[in-house]
């Protein structure tokens, strides 16, 4: 039998890729339910499967931020079960904190939080009733460690962590098992399609010095994202070892470089480590004096020149699965 998926934001990055991935294997095992919030964009999705695969995948409207929605697409799934849930659909935000408005904040919190509340919340009744399921969860490693001018970002998948890891205890009681599949940087249009704050509007609120860090900080995250993305097929190979594991664990690593700060972390409680660590590895040579000479009228170019680097042509767009791995 069929095992029924379900993942949401696959209009484009890791959920396109595991839509495809599962949706054209040969063998035929996964009915793919690949939902997004706007079916304009499903051509990616039926242009990567080269529309061959109406038994095994299926497209939904779902916006994970609305309740009627994610009902609707839950009424819409002809097996009436979802054994697999994969709640992937999030957004990015950036920039100074005090440059935020209370509506990109809320938003943030509404699709990385709340939406993979709503979603798992859907489909937890059904898993429960049949015994088994498995829900996996896109994660960060911003849910695992703070990073600068992240601070709304990681509060969001900070908390996903909190709801993954307090469920997976009661979750057992059913066979139901819950992963966190932890990303660092990854080749999408994460970048592009997260919001960059400050607007051009709000730059007056940032003083000098705030500027200056937050420029280094995007210089930072362009070199990271240059030398150590991973692919989104390399992500997907680690979604698939999670959903065949006999016992998955509650967290699995796509990068192993990522380890030791989170170790560091872990390992030294009062925190004072892991924050020198971080602002070594992000602030070299920010001295005070040095940034805040920095005009911002240099700085607030820097978001648009990092998001174009991630536009388009450099993403590359996933490939159908024709052949098992070696
Ligand atoms: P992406 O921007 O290509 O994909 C995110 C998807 O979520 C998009 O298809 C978007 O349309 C969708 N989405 C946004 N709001 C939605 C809503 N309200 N309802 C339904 N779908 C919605 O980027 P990605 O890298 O593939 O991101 C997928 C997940 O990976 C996210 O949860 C993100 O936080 C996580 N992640 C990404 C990176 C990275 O560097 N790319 C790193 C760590 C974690």
């Amino acid at each position: 039998e069929q095992q029924v998926v379900l993942i949401t934001g696959c209009s484009s990055g890791i959920g396109l890729s595991l839509a495809v991935r599962l949706a054209s294997e040969p063998s035929k095992n996964y009915k793919v339910y690949a939902t997004m919030r706007d079916l304009a964009k499903k051509e990616r999705l039926l242009a990567s499967v080269k529309g061959l695969h109406a038994d095994t995948l299926d497209v939904l409207q779902m916006d994970v931020t609305d309740e009627r929605s994610v009902w609707d697409a839950r009424e819409k799934i002809g097996e009436r079960r979802v054994d697999i849930l994969v709640c992937n659909a999030g957004v990015g935000l950036t920039g100074p904190l005090e440059a935020l408005s209370q509506d990109t904040m809320r938003q943030t919190l509404e699709v990385n939080l709340l939406g993979t509340i709503r979603t798992i919340q859907a489909f937890l009744p059904g898993m429960k009733a049949q015994r088994s399921g498995r829900i996996l969860v896109t994660g960060s490693i911003g849910g695992l460690q703070g990073l600068p001018f992240n601070e709304v970002y990681c509060a969001s998948k900070f908390a996903v962590e909190g709801v993954c890891e307090s469920l997976a205890i009661l979750l057992q009681h059913f066979n139901i098992h819950i992963s966190l599949i932890e990303c660092g940087p990854v080749n999408t249009h994460f970048l592009s399609n997260q919001r960059a704050e400050p607007g051009e509007s709000q730059v007056g609120q940032v003083d000098p010095l705030t500027c200056g860090l937050y420029a280094t900080y995007l210089q930072h995250c362009n070199t990271i994202f240059q030398s150590a993305a991973q692919e989104a097929e390399d992500i997907v190979q680690v979604f698939l070892e999670a959903m065949r594991s006999p016992s998955p664990s509650l967290r699995y690593y796509t990068n192993s470089t990522l380890l030791p700060l989170t170790s560091l972390k872990l390992a030294t409680h009062d925190g004072r480590q892991y924050i020198r660590a971080v602002n070594k590895l992000i602030f070299p040579t920010a001295s005070a004096e040095n940034l805040s000479r920095v005009g911002t009228s240099q700085i607030w170019v820097a978001p648009a020149s990092l998001r174009s680097g991630f536009s388009g042509d450099k993403v590359r767009l996933p490939q159908p699965y024709t052949s098992p791995p070696p």
